[in-house]
This record gives C-alpha cells, sequence and structure tokens, in this order.
C-alpha cells in the first residue's frame, strides 16, 4: 500500500554535513529554476498527525518573518536568472494566517524581484495554501491582486469526528464559503486536500467525503486524497503506539484508494500521481516539478530546493538538494545577517542519486519514467542491463506497463508505488 502525505520527498542523508548558506549550495552552472517554494510556519494549531515544521501562530513573528523572507528572495532572485516563473507555491504552515498587510508587502516584493510574467498570463501556476477557517475576502482579493490564480484548501474531511481524530480544527461547513471566497475574489483554480483511512474510518465514510467534495459549489479542479501516515514524533504516531487507536490495516486502505480512484474518474478526474486527481487538464504544475525531479528555488525555514547541473565527470544530469533549517528563529538571525539561509541536508550532484531520484518519483506518475532516457543515463553509469531487468520484473508482477517508451504504473501499480521504486533503484549502483 502507498502511503504518502508530505508531497515533498524525504531524502536520506548521508552524515551530518556542517550548516552552510544556501548561497554557497548551488553549483556553478546550475540551470535557472523556474519554480519556487515558500514555507510560512504559522498555523492555528497543531494537528497530531502532522510533521512539517509548523508551530501555533501568535502573530507577533509575522513581521520580521516577512521581513527576513524577502531578504532570502533578494538572494535567491539571480538563481532564476531572469527567465520567468512557471509556478510558485506558498505552503506551510497555513500561509492564509499571514496578515494581509503582510501578504501585500511580501507579493510586491515577489513582482519586483522574479518575473512573473507567465503566471501572469496564465500560463502559470502561482498557489497559496489556505486553511478554510482563514479565507477573507480581503485576503482573496489580496492575492488574487498579486497574480495568485489557484488555492489549495485543506479539508482532510467533512465528517467533525474524523477531523477530530486528526486534531483537525475547523468547521467543515466553512470549505464551500472559502472556495466561493477565492471564486469571486478571481481566483479560478481551486484545489482540495482529503485524508483517507482515518482510525475508525469506513469505506462509506470515505465515500461520504468524496461525494461532499465532489458536491462542493463552487467546484474544484483538483482533489489530493492522501492515505494516512504516521509519522515519527508526531502525537497521532505516540497514540498508535500507546494502543490508544488503530490504525486501518493495509488492505482497507488500499480498498480506500482504489474507492477513491474509482470515483474521481466516474466524476472525470484523471489521477495523474499516486495520490493528486486533476479535472480538465489542472494539474498542479508546480507539484509535477517534484515528481518530474527539475529545479525549485525554496524560501522559509524548513523549505527544501533542489537545482539540475551537469556532471562534469560524465556530462549527466544531476541534481543538488539542501533544506533551509527548521527553525524561525535560526534561520531568521542568518538571513539578517548575511542575506541567505542557513541549510542542513546538503547533498552534491551525484548522477546515480538524480537517476534513483527520477524512478523514485517517476514510477508515482501516470506519465511513468522515459524509459529511453532513464536506460541511457544507467548505460552510462553501467548498470543498464540491472535496471532494465527490475523493470521486466514489475511487469511480470503486474505493476508496471513497459509499452510506448515508457514505463508507467498500472492500476495495481499504482497501490504499490513505493515498491516498485525501491525495486527499480535498488538497480542503480
Ligand atoms: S494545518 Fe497543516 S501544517 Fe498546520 S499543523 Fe495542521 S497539517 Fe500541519
Amino acid at each position: 500500500m502507498t502511503r504518502h502525505t508530505n508531497l515533498i520527498p524525504r531524502w536520506t542523508v548521508a552524515g551530518d554535513a556542517p550548516p552552510r548558506a544556501a548561497r554557497d549550495a548551488c553549483p556553478p552552472g546550475a540551470a535557472p529554476a523556474r519554480s519556487l517554494y515558500i514555507h510560512v510556519p504559522f498555523c492555528a494549531h497543531k494537528c497530531h498527525y502532522c510533521d512539517f515544521y509548523s508551530f501555533v501562530d501568535t502573530r507577533d513573528q509575522q513581521r520580521a518573518f516577512t521581513r527576513a523572507l524577502i531578504r532570502e528572495l533578494r538572494g535567491l532572485a539571480p538563481l532564476a536568472d531572469g527567465r520567468g516563473l512557471e509556478s510558485v507555491f506558498i505552503g506551510g504552515g497555513t500561509p492564509s494566517l499571514l496578515g494581509v498587510e503582510h501578504w501585500r508587502t511580501l507579493l510586491a516584493a515577489l513582482r519586483d524581484l522574479f518575473d512573473l510574467a507567465p503566471i501572469a498570463a496564465g500560463a502559470g501556476e502561482f498557489t497559496v495554501e489556505c486553511n478554510p477557517e482563514s479565507v477573507t475576502a480581503e485576503l482573496m482579493e489580496t492575492l488574487a491582486a498579486g497574480h495568485v490564480n489557484r488555492v489549495s484548501l485543506g479539508a482532510q474531511s467533512f465528517d467533525p469526528g474524523h477531523l477530530a481524530t486528526l486534531e483537525r480544527r475547523h468547521d467543515p461547513g466553512r470549505v464551500a464559503t472559502a472556495l466561493a471566497t477565492a471564486r469571486d475574489a478571481g481566483i479560478h483554480h481551486r484545489s482540495l486536500d482529503l485524508i483517507f483511512a482515518v482510525p475508525g474510518q469506513t469505506l462509506d465514510d470515505v465515500r461520504a467525503d468524496l461525494e461532499a467534495a465532489l458536491a462542493l459549489d463552487p467546484a474544484v479542479d483538483h482533489l489530493s486524497a492522501y492515505c494516512l501516515t504516521y509519522e515519527p514524533n508526531t502525537p497521532l504516531a505516540a497514540r498508535a503506539t500507546r494502543g490508544e487507536i488503530r490504525p486501518i490495516d493495509d488492505d482497507t486502505a488500499a480498498a480506500m484508494q482504489t474507492l477513491v480512484r474509482d470515483t474521481l474518474a466516474g466524476a472525470g478526474f484523471e489521477q495523474y500521481e499516486v495520490s493528486n486527481y486533476a479535472l480538465g487538464g489542472a494539474r498542479s504544475r508546480h507539484n509535477l516539478a517534484y515528481w518530474r525531479t527539475e529545479g525549485w528555488l525554496a524560501a522559509g525555514p524548513s523549505a527544501s530546493a533542489h537545482v539540475l547541473t551537469t556532471d562534469p565527470a560524465t556530462g549527466l544530469p544531476a541534481g543538488a538538494r539542501w533544506k533551509n533549517m527548521p527553525s524561525l528563529r535560526r534561520w531568521r538571525a542568518h538571513v539578517e545577517a548575511t542575506g541567505s539561509a542557513p541549510i542542513v541536508d546538503f547533498e552534491p550532484p551525484d548522477p546515480a542519486r538524480t537517476l534513483r531520484e527520477r524512478l523514485m518519483m517517476g514510477v508515482r506518475l501516470a506519465e511513468g519514467v522515459d524509459a529511453d532516457r532513464a536506460l541511457e543515463h544507467a548505460d552510462r553509469l553501467g548498470c543498464a542491463e540491472a535496471l532494465s531487468g527490475a523493470a521486466r520484473r514489475q511487469r511480470d508482477l503486474g505493476l508496471l506497463d513497459l509499452e510506448g517508451g515508457r514505463w508507467r504504473p498500472t492500476a495495481r501499480g499504482f497501490l504499490f508505488a513505493d515498491a516498485i521504486a525501491g525495486a527499480l533503484m535498488g538497480a542503480v549502483e
């Protein structure tokens, strides 16, 4: 059963690299990034399943945060090399908790520092994550004026009991109101997050959540439906360990994922990633940049960046990754002193890791992996035969379709994307 809640994958980090500045982590010759992620760490309340870097907002840190964020963005802007950004995603945390006056400052800075022309022209995507409770007309109008053209709303469930299990505090009745407020402000793309396999949830409960999501007026054109994961060191995981809640078993969770897929397919939604569904082609451009392992910049505490360069020894594509320090205090102090974020988990460019990541992420996508490109890459690393053998074994298990020059997960393969990824990645030396 494929479980996945975080859009940004977790990367295995070897050793404890000393903190350094993000500015110095970008390898020379890196391709200009066309996407930007910004992390806003404030939340109204800490949900029990969440392991994102966020904390309860006391509103007294917002001004200093915004000031430091703009300072960091000023340092990152040259890495876009004047090219138009194709996607901006402001996530968290709960970005909609940021005060409207700070949003105005931030959006004006983004316009000054980056070329947002593709987004302004409707060819790019600018998403802000929102909590239904914190959506106001003033906020939505401010966002729309700053070229935001997509909101992503964390609904998770429409059942108050399951929301309570998740310690998620919002009124499900506010979801439709928030969507209407966004629409009225001129934000035309709307996405909803749902979580299934909540302890105590039944297949009928999942069906009811899907029906509620599909009945929303105005409608959403994108749905993310994640299987609940028990992240280490979360209150939810501790409750499961103490036996206070019983996690849904894998077979039932798989049946729920199949129900999600079939129900959404019946409503015209295309499953383009294990947990993501789009109506009328409204796929998330920004999240595709993650899953296609393209380059993106990142700002704010705990934000993860990835840039692509060419390995000088082999001429193969190789990505460098890093993560901003997940501490508002230390991130802010460093940015204020140096203009660049302190980073952790730096991974230098490595063509073998880049191939492994492309395989890992590619098999989560309906479009799959470009087989010729992967095998050419593997050939230069001396492991093409092992990789094509691994792909054939996944085909023989009924998990991968190898036709048409791409390795695509089958309907069953979507349920076992982690296992397919493990098998393919294991073939890359
Ligand atoms: S609102 Fe989102 S980021 Fe904040 S605690 Fe809940 S799940 Fe985590």
